[in-house]
């Protein structure tokens, strides 16, 4: 589906601008408030992890998910790889070399906001944009954030019935429990392994009130 402009603002301002996120959340005596947590730009927070204490806008509080020390090396690799494809292929486009001539200290984050600015009008130029500017977010948050699979062990697949299935890994078929529950910085999914049958973050407690509700508590939900 071809995407609009603000489509592309949207993608946009999540690498490049501080959001704030609210949602429903249940506390432990199950009353139901609207909290709201700060979401940092993912630019500066993958900056902060392949370069901890050099952040550019002196911006502190940032939220990395896991241990930056062992993800540094990882973090530096994508810091350099997102900023060198978007050096190649800024370069590229005269009207943007123009805008940066003179600029050759500009920050990533600043020559994006030229390109946007650029290509945004332009509906060709403006989806090759957002595929890039869609697959860095991708990449980013899975470094930041991957996400964490817990295992139903012992529940059984209310749709097959199933309480394990058969998985190849690593070229082997292993046994493992059919129901896990991902959650991620994306949301939350369950997923049978025996049947393929999902359970996105809306039907998630449909799924918790007929299996053992123990995983669904090391998973961080409770339902
Ligand atoms: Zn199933």
């Amino acid at each position: 589906m071809p995407k609009t402009e603000q489509d592309l603002d949207r993608l946009a301002s999540r690498l490049l601008r501080e959001t704030i996120e609210g949602g429903m959340y249940r506390d432990n005596d199950g009353v139901e408030a609207w909290h709201t947590y700060r979401e940092q730009p993912l630019l500066a927070l993958l900056r902060e992890s392949a370069y901890p204490g050099m952040g550019s806008a002196g911006g502190g509080g940032s939220r990395t998910a896991g241990s930056p020390a062992t993800i540094s090396v990882e973090a530096v690799d994508l810091f350099i790889a997102i900023d060198r494809e978007a050096l190649d292929t800024m370069w590229l486009d005269e009207r943007i070399r123009a805008q940066l001539r003179g600029r050759l200290d500009a920050q990533l984050e600043d020559r994006v906001r030229i390109w946007v600015e650029q290509w945004r009008p332009d509906p060709a130029k403006r989806q090759q944009l957002w595929r890039t500017l869609s697959k860095w977010v991708t990449q980013i948050e899975s470094l930041l954030d991957p996400a964490k699979v817990v295992k139903l062990r012992g529940s059984a697949c209310p749709a097959c019935s199933n309480t394990v299935a058969m998985v190849e890994e690593c070229g082997e078929l292993v046994r493992t429990p059919a129901l896990a529950v991902a959650v991620g910085s994306t949301g939350v999914l369950a997923t049978c392994r025996a049947c393929g049958m999902q359970w996105p973050a809306e039907s998630i407690n449909d799924l918790a009130a007929v299996v053992n509700p123990e995983g669904f508590a090391v998973a961080g939900i409770r339902p």
